[in-house]
């Protein structure tokens, strides 16, 4: 296996308050990697120093073995990493084909296009029925939906995923899912961050427990959905 990202001893704080104390874990090429905690674990804080929204006071990151530790964010992008946030982050006063649009704005080759747009409605027909729609009156399901086919117009090679379900019905919980599963396949590596545990170890090659900006937990993601500490912490099941 390629390793695709790699952290090492990452420490980052706000302030003086430190919220991730040296982590170090990689994604290799082709995975799903589920970072699952409770709330204020330092979930949020991982992707954003991946994505480079937050500086590093110190330790180190490696994206297909390129130190990009100091990196700007919009670099970051062009090189291959894309986010879709949390709390979906769309433009409300614009149509969903000018949001997707606006997800392939780092692109060179604007001559694929079309068929980056077809790969998402592929995926998400919903927001093939409602391309002239406009993002701020689309249901939350629906946002979500386009958050993730906007981050995936930027072709990345490593997607962000920063709690898809969050707010979700059921029935939108089990599609998003489904459809993360699914882009993997086409070939995407996802790192994702979830408090909806059972469904992000069911679907994550390799998972991490976070607690309070220290790793405490990892393995498989089968290992984990086993690990009795781990049910009876995040799973519900005693
Ligand atoms: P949640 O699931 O609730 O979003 P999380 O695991 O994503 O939680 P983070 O948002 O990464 O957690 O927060 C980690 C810690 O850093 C928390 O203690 C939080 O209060 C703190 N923190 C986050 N953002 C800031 C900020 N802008 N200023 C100060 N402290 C912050």
């Amino acid at each position: 296996m390629t390793t695709l990202l790699e952290l090492k001893d990452v420490v980052v704080g706000y302030g003086r308050i430190e919220a991730l104390h040296g982590l170090s874990f990689t994604v290799e090429q082709g995975e799903i990697v589920s970072l699952i905690g409770a709330n204020g674990a330092g979930k949020t804080t991982t992707m954003k120093a991946i994505s480079g929204l937050l500086n590093l006071s110190k330790g180190s990151i490696t994206f297909d073995g390129e130190d990009i530790t100091k990196m700007k964010a919009h670099v970051r992008v062009v090189k291959g990493i894309s986010q879709s946030p949390e709390g979906r982050g769309i433009f409300p006063g614009m149509t969903v084909l000018e949001n997707l649009d606006m997800g392939a704005y780092s692109r060179k080759d604007r001559s694929q296009l079309q068929d980056d747009i077809d790969r998402v409605f592929a995926l998400f027909p919903r927001l093939a029925e409602r391309k002239t729609q406009l993002g701020g009156t689309m249901s939350g399901g629906e946002q979500q939906m386009l958050a993730i086919g906007r981050a995936l117009m930027g072709r990345p090679r490593l997607l962000l995923l920063d709690e898809p379900s969050m707010g979700l019905a059921p029935q939108f919980i089990k599609q998003i899912f489904r459809i993360i599963s699914e882009i993997n396949e086409q070939g995407t590596t996802i790192l994702l961050v979830e408090q909806n545990a059972n469904q992000a170890l069911a679907r994550a090659h390799r998972a991490f427990v976070l607690e309070t900006g220290t790793i405490t937990h990892s393995g498989t993601g089968k290992e984990l959905l086993a690990d009795s500490a781990i049910k009876e912490a995040y799973l519900g099941v005693a």
